[in-house]
């Protein structure tokens, strides 16, 4: 049994053939499916679509088109007993995105501020900001965490892990030496399996699903030398604990 704690269902590549997806997944052992939203419409899709039976929603925005984001808190205050986390959220530093960091920082920590008042998890986004992204949390001294893809180099991840973050980790980890070695880096503990379907696909080019996870399981088992189903079995664990789920 696995969950994917990270897609985006609401996604047009998913979207239009939902139900197969959704098949494939629980024919992979995906018993359960965090969808995120982002953006104002794009969270209230999410909502629409979320059973809170296997499919749990998160509510967050891109930190690249932060455009209503004061909608989306208002929206996740409103549906506090049905969402699981706050998120994605956080910083992108890429070379082509446009807004200013300061901007994009100021929102992150109205985000922290809003998961701490609702006492959900934050769920980050770093895109070529991983290290900035774990200063804020610390800083803030953020105690519910899921680094989502983690970009950054695994020499910082150190204090996310004694701080007690989590680390989900994607199927494009059969691509990523940077992956790769974040798994080494850090304990089962601490671990846990996303799609970010449909992005971030074991092969260039593709589409992701969340029955790509048990990919990410295998190279965890690998990399650390821990039998499958146990890698299976903690990262279940971690993940109930972290989401509040009761499967
Ligand atoms: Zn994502």
């Amino acid at each position: 049994m696995m969950i994917d704690v990270h897609c985006h269902l609401t996604d047009d590549l998913l979207f239009t053939n939902l139900k197969d997806v959704l098949e494939e997944a629980l024919e992979s052992g995906v018993v359960a499916l965090v969808t995120s939203g982002l953006g104002y419409e794009d969270c209230l899709k999410t909502l629409e679509i979320s059973d809170n039976r296997r499919v749990y929603p998160s509510l967050g925005i891109m930190p690249y088109n932060l455009h209503g984001y004061d909608k989306v808190i208002e929206l996740a205050r409103k549906n506090r007993y049905r969402i699981v986390a706050i998120g994605e959220v956080g910083l992108d530093y890429s070379p082509w995105v446009d807004i200013e960091r300061e901007f994009q920082k100021k929102v992150f920590v109205e985000f922290i501020e809003l998961a701490r008042e609702l006492d959900l998890p934050l769920v980050t986004h770093s895109r070529s900001a991983g290290k900035y992204v774990l200063e804020i949390l610390l800083e803030n001294n953020v105690e519910r965490v899921v680094m989502h893809a983690y970009d950054g180099s695994s020499s910082t991840v150190s204090r996310a892990v004694e701080k007690g973050y989590f680390f989900s980790i994607p199927p494009s980890i059969a691509r990523s030496t940077q992956k790769q070695k974040l798994v080494r880096k850090i304990p089962l503990e601490n671990l846990l399996l996303e799609s970010d379907a449909p992005a971030l696909s074991p092969n260039p080019g593709e589409v992701n699903k969340p029955s790509n996870i048990k990919i990410s399981a295998e190279w965890i088992s690998k990399l650390k030398s821990i039998p499958l189903d146990k890698v299976k079995e903690t990262i279940m664990d971690n993940t109930l604990r972290i989401f509040e789920i009761k499967i």
